[in-house]
């Protein structure tokens, strides 16, 4: 396990980054200074990194259950879900022009098939309901002659919904429609093997699962035709330019290695930390909601809708006391507009506005949990007797306690 860097802080923010985890950069450090080659080079450094490069691959396709050459290399999550969506797209236009998707994929998603909109795609954005879930049966209505991809993401970021990828394969099969999963969020929590999941297209990114940032890996199934996304060289057999990241290949396999290995260990931990966090903060704050809370969710992400305040505010007090959270309510621009995640679950612009993401890494403690509520509890008061929105009439009932509220 990590050492906490800054002990008296806690991060409850592993849905946006972790660590690199110290066996990860032991591992990654010969090939910054010494074994540095472009693997695309002749001589012996070139050779060695190149043969390196190819441990990392082998490593991370038998990880995941598929074969090297199906393995590509990107910058992260944002290039894989670019390259799958608009390398398919392109490839397979003269077979269609029809997409299927999710109303609530990660951003950069909802912005590539926004562009294919343009080039002249058609998408549909299945509804996700009230609990986070698309339906078999809407996605079975939705396909047609001209449908030549199915991209759903395998746990979503901002609520932690899982979807039935191995379901949703099944009917991709039988129309023989390849099928991309955005498995970003899921590694290390659920089973990302390609094969028990289905799926001809799969993207992750090591700096979720305490690897580095910038490095990510397209799964592409041998024999599926798909255009490449950013041109140049011979590397990632032709299909992705540029000088190959050998160091952060090492980590990205390194750090998949101890995520699928210690999978159930961490799961097992980490749910006990989120059901005693939904416990507390549900019971103790009036006025709370949990965002999908009927629906299956990996362990470590938790969303919770704080009624009559803003979400801005909360995450800016709680950092002041050293608790470092997320709010789910504005999108990246940093404007007003609430989370279209939220809104594609149908939560009302109101209650999106306070909406905070909690997402718990396999190195906090149940301490760090109840800190994190006791500290909520406070804030959230404070924010509530403030608000204008804060019904009077309701202040005893918003605020009243049952016991462990005296001594913060
Ligand atoms: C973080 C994330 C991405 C983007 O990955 P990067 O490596 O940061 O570009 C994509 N999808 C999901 C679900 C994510 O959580």
């Amino acid at each position: 396990m990590n050492k906490r860097i800054t002990t008296n802080k806690i991060y409850m923010d592993c849905a946006a980054t972790t660590p690199v985890s110290k066996s990860v950069f032991d591992a990654m450090t010969p090939y910054f200074m010494e074994e540095f080659g472009n693997a695309n080079s002749l001589h012996s450094f070139g050779r060695d990194a190149a043969a390196t490069l190819k441990t990392a691959r082998e490593k991370i396709a038998s990880l995941i259950g598929s074969h090297p050459s199906e393995i590509y290399f990107t910058s992260g999550g944002v290039e894989c879900l670019n390259w799958a969506l608009k390398g398919i797209a392109t490839a397979k236009r003269d077979k269609g022009n029809h997409i299927i998707t999710s109303a609530f994929e990660h951003h950069a998603h909802v912005k590539a098939c926004k562009t294919l909109e343009q080039e002249g795609f058609e998408v549909t954005y299945l509804p996700v309901y009230e609990n986070g879930v698309v339906k078999i049966e809407d996605l079975e209505s939705a396909i047609t002659e001209k449908t030549i991809l199915i991209s759903i993401m395998l746990a979503n970021n901002e609520i932690g919904t899982i979807q039935p990828i191995e379901e949703i394969s099944r009917l991709a099969k039988k129309h023989k429609i390849p099928l991309h999963t955005d498995a970003v969020q899921a590694v290390g929590s659920l089973d990302i093997n390609v094969k028990t999941l289905g799926v001809d297209l799969m993207s992750i990114s090591a700096h979720k699962f305490y690897g580095p940032k910038g490095i990510g890996a397209l799964f592409i199934r041998n024999g599926l035709k798909i255009n490449k996304l950013i041109e140049g060289g011979f590397q990632e057999r032709s299909m992705r330019g540029g000088t190959s990241n050998v160091a952060h290949a090492v980590g990205m396999a390194k750090a998949l290695e101890e995520a699928i290995k210690d999978r159930e260990k961490n799961v097992v931990h980490i749910q006990k930390l989120s059901d005693h966090l939904c416990q507390r903060m549900l019971s103790e704050i009036p006025s709370t909601t949990l965002v999908g809370q009927d629906a299956q969710r990996v362990p470590q992400i938790n969303n919770f809708c704080f009624d009559f305040i803003e979400a801005e505010s909360i995450l800016f007090r709680l950092d002041m006391e050293g608790i470092c959270a997320s709010s789910g309510s504005a999108c990246a621009s940093g404007s007003l507009e609430p989370s279209h995640v939220l809104l594609a679950l149908g939560v009302s612009i109101e209650r999106a506005q306070g909406s905070m993401r909690f997402s718990i890494n396999k190195n906090l403690t149940k301490s760090d949990i109840d800190k994190v509520v006791d500290t909520t509890k406070k804030v959230v008061k404070i924010l509530r007797e403030m608000s204008p929105l804060t019904p009077k009439e309701d202040s005893q009932t918003l605020f009243k306690d049952t016991s462990k509220s005296k001594q913060i």
